[in-house]
């Protein structure tokens, strides 16, 4: 019984573990930062624990992982071919407690924007970037 892990959960625990403070997530807070943005990270008292919170603009930002939160119709989103079943499971829980976490935030009054990690890995990251600002701005005039 030396490790009662199998190699799947404990990559998904490592994954999990990884999923704080990802590249994606860095890399969109550093281009806020520099517009001038403020903000706050992982707000627990919040549904879902947003990774980017801006208070002043009454706005939450996931930035999702493809494989992690389903990115529809993306390659990265693809279940391994081993232990499907198993992986949907895990993936599905995720995206319901996604949809539940965005209904109730929606509820309160907050805008919510999403970022797919493969959005910022291709050549068009500034424009992705570029637009989440002007949506960041765009919630505050209405
Ligand atoms: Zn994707």
């Amino acid at each position: 019984m030396a490790d009662v892990h199998s190699k799947e959960i404990r990559s998904y625990n490592m994954s999990r573990i990884r999923g704080k403070d990802t590249k994606p997530e860095i890399m969109v807070r550093k281009f806020l930062y520099a517009q001038g943005f403020r903000y706050r990270l992982h707000v627990k008292d919040l549904p879902g624990k947003p990774d980017i919170v801006l208070p002043k603009f009454k706005t939450v930002i996931f930035v999702h992982g493809c494989f992690w939160h389903s990115h529809y119709g993306c390659k990265k989103a693809t279940l391994p071919k081993t232990r499907t079943e198993w992986w949907k499971a895990k993936i599905s829980k995720n995206v319901e407690k996604d949809a539940a976490s965005i209904t109730r935030l929606i509820e309160a009054g907050w805008n919510v924007l999403i970022i797919w990690e493969c959005e910022l890995k291709s050549i068009t990251s500034s424009d992705v970037l570029k637009d989440l600002s002007e949506r960041i701005i765009r919630n505050k005039q209405l």
